[in-house]
């Protein structure tokens, strides 16, 4: 599947300190969702939205949405997905324009 490799290729960003060079894994939170750990600022989080977003159903959901005319700001909206996430899902399935 070219989802899941992506994901795995996917570092999401320190929401502290906003770098991402330098993310690890952190186990898995109470939701059972994947937590990182930023390793400049010491501070664990979750990235729950890019996780969900990750999901085929989601993918696809995604480029359907996309699809039937709607924006990406749009889908970001009713995915509750950050527009980044959207953007990539879209690009990597070669739909949206390269900048
Ligand atoms: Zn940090």
């Amino acid at each position: 599947m070219v989802w899941d490799a992506y994901k795995l290729m996917t570092t999401p960003e320190c929401k502290y300190c906003g770098q991402k060079e330098h993310i690890r894994k952190h186990g898995k939170g109470s939701t059972g969702a994947q937590r990182y750990q930023c390793v400049a600022c010491d501070k664990t989080f979750q990235q729950k939205y890019i996780y969900i977003a990750y999901q085929p159903e989601a993918m696809e959901e995604i480029i359907t949405r996309y699809q039937t005319g709607e924006s990406t700001q749009e889908i970001s909206e009713h995915m509750k997905a950050n527009m980044s996430t959207v953007k990539r899902c879209l690009g990597q399935a070669d739909l949206l324009e390269k900048a």
